[in-house]
C-alpha cells in the first residue's frame, strides 16, 4: 500500500464518515505483520526501519538473544540546540499483539476491516492504532527537523514482547543509558480513549511449589502433607491481602483503590490414602506505586521461612520453593506533574486516570523518565475477537500528536 508522507491534510471519506488516510493506511499495513508475541516482529520492524531512513533518520534496533525480535529506537533530532539533542519526547508503543488462538473473529483478524466507523483487526487499538499515527507524524516532525525549528528532539521507541510480561523494552531502556539519552518525558500509547493516565498499578506472578513427603495417610506422622502446608500459606496470602485492603494509605483514584493479592490455580496429590509429597499454586500481587512489590514480597517470604522451618524439623528435604513468573512495575506519577500540565493544556482535558493494568510506562519511570499513558481506542476492546478502534479516535490521536508536535517546534 502507497503511504504519501507528503500530504498532510489527505483525507478520504468512507460512507459518512471522513478519516485521516494516512494513519488509517499505516494502521492497515501494521495489521498485516501477524506480530503475535510467539513470532518475530522484524518484518515489522524492517518496514518501519526503511521509512525512517527515506526521512533521513537513523535508527537503533536492539535484539532478543535469539535475534528474532528487535526493539526500534529513532530519534528526530532537535537542529536548532545541539545541547538538547539526548533530551526529547518520546512516543512509545509495543509491536506485538495477543493471539487470535480460540476466538471467533467476522473478520480476518490480520487484515484491516473498516466496517461503518470502526477499523477492525487484531492490534487495531492495542496498540497499532498509535503507533499508526506516530509514524505519520514522523514526515512533520523531519521537516522540522531540517529547517532547525525543532527545539525538543521526538523519539518514538517500538518494543517487542510487552505482551508477555513487558520483556523488550528493559533492553532499549539500558541502551539509551548506555548512549547517555536521557529523554524529558515519555507518552505510552496504550488504548484510554485519548484520555490521561498518570498512573498504574505494578503486577508480580509467583509460582509456589511445596515439596513434602508421601507417606500412607494411615500413617501420618512419617509423611510431611504438602497439601496441609500450602494451604497454610494460600491462608496467609488471603490473610495479608485483607490487612493490606485496610491500610489507610489508599489511593481512591483506582477503581480498587489498594494493592491486591489473589491465588488463581492450584494443584496436588494423587489419591486419597496418600499423604501428598508436592502441591503446586500460582498467585499475583497487583501493588499500587507507592508501595514496591518487595514491601508486598517480604512478609510472604518471612511466612515461607517459619514454614520451611516447621517442615524440616519433621524431615530433611522438604519445603516451599518461591519461583518468580512475571513482574511489571508500577508506574508512578510523582515526578509527572510537568508532563501532565503539557497534556492537560494540550487536550483541554485535566482529568487524571490511575489503572489496574500494567504496561512498558512503570519501566519508563523506574527509568527516570517521567511518563502518562494516552492513545487511541478503549482497553475494552484490547485482546478480544473482534478487535476495533473508532475512527473518530484515530482522528483525535493524529490531533494530539499535531499539537505535540507544535509544542516541541520553535513557534
Ligand atoms: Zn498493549
Amino acid at each position: 500500500m502507497a503511504i504519501s508522507s507528503s500530504n498532510d491534510d489527505d483525507k478520504q471519506t468512507l460512507s459518512h464518515v471522513t478519516y485521516p488516510a494516512q494513519s488509517i493506511d499505516w494502521l492497515t499495513r501494521l495489521i498485516g505483520f501477524d506480530t503475535v508475541s510467539r513470532h518475530s516482529n522484524l518484518a515489522l520492524i524492517e518496514d518501519v526501519q526503511a521509512y525512517c531512513e527515506q526521512l533521513g533518520l537513523s535508527v537503533d534496533l536492539t535484539f532478543n538473544e535469539a535475534k528474532n525480535k528487535a526493539n526500534l529506537f529513532v530519534t528526530v533530532p532537535a537542529g536548532a540546540n545541539a545541547n538538547e539533542v539526548n533530551r526529547g519526547l518520546v512516543l512509545s508503543g509495543h509491536t506485538d499483539v495477543v493471539p487470535v488462538d480460540g476466538q471467533e473473529w467476522a473478520s480476518e483478524p490480520f487484515t484491516a476491516t473498516i466496517r461503518g466507523d470502526k477499523l477492525y483487526g487484531r492490534g487495531a487499538c492495542d496498540m497499532k492504532g498509535f503507533i499508526a499515527c506516530a509514524l505519520t507524524l514522523l514526515p512533520q516532525a523531519a521537516k522540522l527537523s531540517k529547517s532547525g525549528q525543532l527545539h525538543r528532539p521526538l523519539h518514538l521507541a517500538l518494543s517487542f514482547d510487552e505482551e508477555v510480561g513487558c520483556l523488550g523494552a528493559p533492553l532499549m531502556l539500558a541502551d539509551l543509558q548506555e548512549r547517555g539519552i536521557a529523554p524529558d518525558y515519555c507518552i505510552v500509547g496504550e488504548p484510554t480513549n485519548m484520555t490521561m493516565v498518570v498512573a498504574h498499578k505494578g503486577i508480580a506472578v509467583y509460582r509456589c511449589r511445596v515439596h513434602g513427603k508421601s507417606a500412607h495417610s494411615s500413617l501420618t506422622k512419617q509423611g510431611v502433607n504438602a497439601i496441609s502446608y500450602a494451604s497454610r500459606l494460600v491462608g496467609y496470602v488471603d490473610t495479608l491481602a485483607e490487612e493490606i485492603s485496610h491500610r489507610n494509605d489508599n489511593d481512591a483514584l483506582f477503581d480498587v483503590p489498594y494493592s491486591t493479592l489473589s491465588v488463581g490455580t492450584i494443584q496436588g496429590g494423587t489419591a486419597t490414602n496418600i499423604v501428598p509429597n508436592l502441591c503446586e499454586f500460582t498467585f499475583d500481587y497487583r501493588n499500587l506505586p507507592h508501595m514496591t512489590q518487595d514491601d508486598i514480597l517480604a512478609p510472604i517470604q518471612a511466612k515461607i521461612a517459619e514454614l520451611n522451618a516447621q517442615m524440616q524439623a519433621r524431615a530433611a528435604d522438604t519445603g516451599i520453593e518461591l519461583l518468580q513468573m512475571e513482574a511489571v512495575p508500577a508506574m508512578t506519577d510523582n515526578d509527572s506533574a510537568e508532563l501532565q500540565a503539557l497534556i492537560a493544556a494540550l487536550t483541554k482535558d485535566d482529568k487524571r486516570h490511575k489503572v489496574a493494568y500494567a504496561t512498558e510506562g512503570g519501566q519508563f519511570t523506574n527509568a527516570g523518565i517521567p511518563t502518562i499513558i494516552c492513545g487511541p481506542g478503549s482497553i475494552e476492546q484490547a485482546h478480544k475477537a473482534d478487535e476495533y478502534v473508532e475512527l473518530s479516535e484515530m482522528v483525535r490521536c493524529d490531533e494530539f500528536l499535531q499539537k505535540l508536535l507544535k509544542s516541541c517546534a520553535v513557534s
